[in-house]
């Protein structure tokens, strides 16, 4: 275990691999993972880009590889898609034009499905990106595949969120779906190239002006993935964002509620795993007597409740 622990640390990527899926299965195993990882986590900048389908998120996140790259940034990738059972292969990284960084040995990339993720696709994505983190990636992009509700969760881990617009896709419903405004840190019209662009950007702009204010007024960047226009505008906006996060009172306030959010989610899959497990363990005996009328439900919950927390 340790090997594989410190060849990945070494930057070692089948190791990397190795260790990656130990998390993944979010057994013991993989708590004392990351109880070593984490005191050398926190140097990275994690940012999600999320998206309709087809709005450019895979072009535009190798867009952004390239220009990490050339800042001679090393660059995690986690392509994250609930529908899919597979984790960890490169079905995903397929999407991600990955065979223009696969031979850079600056560049990881991580399939996420939905295969083993017990803890919830966010839990085993955020440890992943700790990984990622701890083992000397500056930069981790978290492309998600779609715009459902557990994309949202996932993205909501990263330190900055960056949310891919298009011209005639539905503009209203792009933007008002799943409160994603709220998530948005900033935003890219993708597909500059194409009419109708600036007038998305112009409703961003009017949509934002009519929310409540905040301390970081997202940016709006237009861009086209195809002709590497506008690429730079995004990564000075996600420079801006990650300096915000670290010197002021609000972005620091928010940095540390991620972190509580973090040990809220913990404490709900173990409580969730250990009632589990005491219910299997009891059904039985138990079922009959409710059924007999020797117990009730109430002070059921109640003795299952103390053999938990007594465990
Ligand atoms: P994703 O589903 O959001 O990851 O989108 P993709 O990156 O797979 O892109 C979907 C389609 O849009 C592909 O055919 C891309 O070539 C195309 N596309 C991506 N960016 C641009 C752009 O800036 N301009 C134009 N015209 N097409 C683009």
């Amino acid at each position: 275990m340790d090997t594989i622990m410190e060849r990945a640390l070494s930057g070692e990527p089948r190791a990397l691999a190795r260790l990656m899926s130990r998390v993944e299965r979010m057994d013991e195993e993989s708590a004392a993972i990351m109880k070593e990882l984490y005191p050398k986590t926190g140097r990275a900048h994690t940012i999600g880009v999320t998206g309709s389908p087809g709005a450019g998120k895979s072009s535009l996140t190798s867009c952004l590889i390239t220009s990490f790259r050339k800042m001679e940034k090393k660059v995690g990738i986690i392509a994250v898609d609930p529908s899919s059972p597979y984790s960890g292969g490169a079905i995903l990284g397929d999407r991600l034009r990955m065979q223009d960084h696969a031979l850079d040995s600056g560049v990881f990339i991580r399939s996420m499905g939905s295969r083993g993720n017990l803890g919830g696709l966010s839990g085993s994505t955020r440890d992943v990106s700790l990984v990622m983190d701890a083992c000397g990636y500056d930069i981790i992009l978290i492309e998600t595949v779609g715009v459902g509700q557990s994309e949202v969760d996932v993205v909501k881990a990263s330190d900055t969120v960056c949310l891919v617009l298009v011209p005639g896709m539905g503009d209203d419903v792009q933007i008002m779906k799943a409160g994603i405004m709220e998530i948005a840190d900033l935003f890219v019209v993708n597909k500059c190239d194409r009419d109708g662009a600036s007038k998305v950007a112009a409703d961003v702009k009017v949509m934002l002006d009519l929310m409540p204010p905040r301390a970081w007024r997202p940016p709006v960047s237009l861009a086209s993935a195809v002709r590497s226009e506008g690429i730079e505008d995004i990564l000075t906006n996600i420079a801006a964002h990650g300096k915000y996060l670290a010197d002021t009172d609000e972005g620091m306030a928010r940095a540390r509620s991620k972190i509580e959010n973090v040990v809220e989610e913990i404490l709900r899959r173990e409580i969730a795993e250990r009632v589990d497990s005491a219910w299997r363990e009891l059904r039985g005996g138990a079922i009959e007597d409710l059924a007999g009328r020797r117990t009730d439900p109430y002070t059921l919950a109640a003795d299952i409740l103390d053999k938990i927390i007594l465990k």
